[in-house]
């Protein structure tokens, strides 16, 4: 009989030559969630992957990391969205992008079933071990890459009338561009240049419902935060607006020992 091995790992693309890699572990009852470091270079811009299952954010990482160096955090647990995992005999299950906050942890296991302290509990260190091992403090920023199914959400989820118009501030959009391709960000500055390059971009609102993701723990903390979201499978798309945003990410938020020679 044929066996595959590393079949788990298959939707990854490959690591090229010179990359190193640095994981940190989460157990969360049976689950085990892999919070694996590639990086490659100098490098300069650092991306985080929170969804198990949007990997086409992951290839252009890696695409952009190999030629102008960089490094990303990818969380891998099965190539699903959701945490879903026994604990005490019980199951459990959330997303990923909801264990920032603990009302938000609260209101995600709440979606799917039941909630407890303890595993609100385990949810937030998983949240804490996520930020350490990213170590936004370091870099001055939060870089994430989503994916997104054709149609569903996408910018237009944010415009008056439809379900994420509470969450945003101000929004533009380019009518060319498929409106499953875009840019959330929390600081005006970057919603300006993004405005200014005609991408569609949504500013979050410091009014946005804490639902526990990421955006919300970043305007908390007061963390510049981005995320570039396409529709799986535009890897084209993703890797310019990757390559937009990495440009005014250097610009706004130069490492530390670049602001030192200034
Ligand atoms: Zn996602």
């Amino acid at each position: 009989m044929l066996t595959i091995p590393f079949i788990a790992n298959a939707q990854h693309p490959p690591v090229f030559e010179g990359m190193a890699t640095d994981t940190s572990y989460i157990v969360a009852g049976d689950l085990n969630i892999n919070l694996i470091k590639y990086s490659h270079g100098d490098p300069e811009i650092h991306f985080l992957t929170i969804h198990d299952n949007e990997d086409t954010g992951v290839k252009a990482a890696f695409q952009f990391i190999n030629v102008n160096g960089g490094s990303i955090v990818d969380c891998q647990y099965g190539g699903v969205r959701n945490y879903k995992f026994i604990y005490n005999e019980q199951t459990y299950q959330l997303d990923p992008n909801s264990i920032y906050t603990k009302r938000g942890i609260k209101l995600g296991l709440e979606k799917y079933g039941p909630s407890s302290e303890e595993v609100i509990l385990e949810m937030e260190k998983a949240g804490k071990t996520i930020m350490n091992h990213y170590n936004p403090a370091m870099h001055g920023y939060i870089f994430t890459l989503h994916n997104n199914g054709d149609g569903g959400f996408g910018i237009r989820s944010y415009l008056k009338g439809y379900e994420l118009e509470s969450a945003a501030d101000s929004v533009h959009i380019n009518f060319e561009m498929d409106p499953d391709d875009m840019v959330l960000v929390t600081e005006l500055d970057l919603f300006n240049r993004l405005k200014k390059a005609n991408v569609n971009v949504v500013l979050q609102s410091k009014d946005a419902p804490d639902d526990g993701s990421l955006s919300i723990y970043a305007m908390q903390n007061k963390i510049p935060y981005l995320n570039v979201e396409v529709q799986h499978g535009h890897l084209d798309e993703n890797l310019n607006l990757i390559n937009i945003c990495a440009g005014m990410v250097s610009e706004l938020y130069p490492p530390p020992l670049k602001k030192a020679e200034n």
